[in-house]
């Protein structure tokens, strides 16, 4: 099997650009960042977001599954609950990057993870898939962008939406979670000496996602 580590901070595109890949090559493409964000959903439905006993023992209780659409769209199931729409919020991504410092809550994700790269090619995307998940991948690669760059992109995708939000303040949330994923001691986001570096700062999406299909092929 063929697998593809895409690892990366928030907001550098990973997402679309590796599933638009994926598409292009025929693989699966895995986000597992979903997987974090179902446990944080599980933990603020029990009210424990803040106490890492309970999201622990809470684990023993908990089932994730991913699924995946004839066309390649991943689904996440929370003990048997489709709840791939009920995880984009903003409390749960602050969740998630919360219970995604635990080491039990790495470890109970770690095995789905591995057993899905076992089985297919993929391209998985996520902060520690070089380095902890899919350390004998074939292609690492490290997508990022500056932060202000990445800041600028958001900030773009809420006006779009209609939410009247500052510059400044989506700026200073992209480096917030910057800090707290690459400075947390288990899995912190880095690169590994074998990844690709690929900067997005000055590339649209077509050119950024030409760049990681060029990678990947260079690399098979
Ligand atoms: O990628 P996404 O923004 O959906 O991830 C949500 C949070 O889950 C991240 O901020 C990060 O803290 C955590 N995460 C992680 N390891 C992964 C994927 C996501 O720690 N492989």
């Amino acid at each position: 099997m063929i697998n593809v580590a895409i690892d990366g901070p928030a907001g550098a595109g990973k997402s679309t650009i590796a599933k638009a890949a994926a598409k292009a090559l025929g693989f699966i493409y895995v986000d597992t960042g979903a997987l974090y964000r179902a446990i944080a959903l599980n933990a603020v439905r029990n009210n424990i977001t803040d106490d890492k006993d309970k999201i622990v023992s809470m684990l023993k209780d908990t089932e994730v599954k991913l699924g995946f659409s004839e066309d390649g769209t991943q689904c996440v199931y929370l003990n048997g609950e489709d709840v791939s729409g009920l995880i984009r919020t903003p409390e749960i991504s602050m969740g998630a990057s919360k219970v995604s410092a635990i080491p039990e809550v790495r470890a109970f994700l770690l095995d789905l993870q591995r057993n899905i790269a076992k089985e297919n090619n993929v391209i998985m995307d996520g902060r520690d898939i070089a380095s902890v998940v899919l350390p004998d991948a074939q292609c690492k690669i490290f997508l990022f962008a500056s932060p202000e760059c990445r800041a600028e992109r958001r900030y773009k995708e809420l006006v779009e939406k209609g939410e009247s939000v500052m510059y400044e303040d989506v700026l200073a949330d992209v480096n917030q979670r910057d800090y707290q994923d690459s400075h947390r001691e288990i899995a912190p986001l880095k690169p590994t000496e074998e990844s690709v570096m690929a900067d997005t700062s000055k590339l649209n999406l077509e050119e950024s996602i030409d760049l990681i299909i060029n990678i990947i092929k260079e690399k098979m």
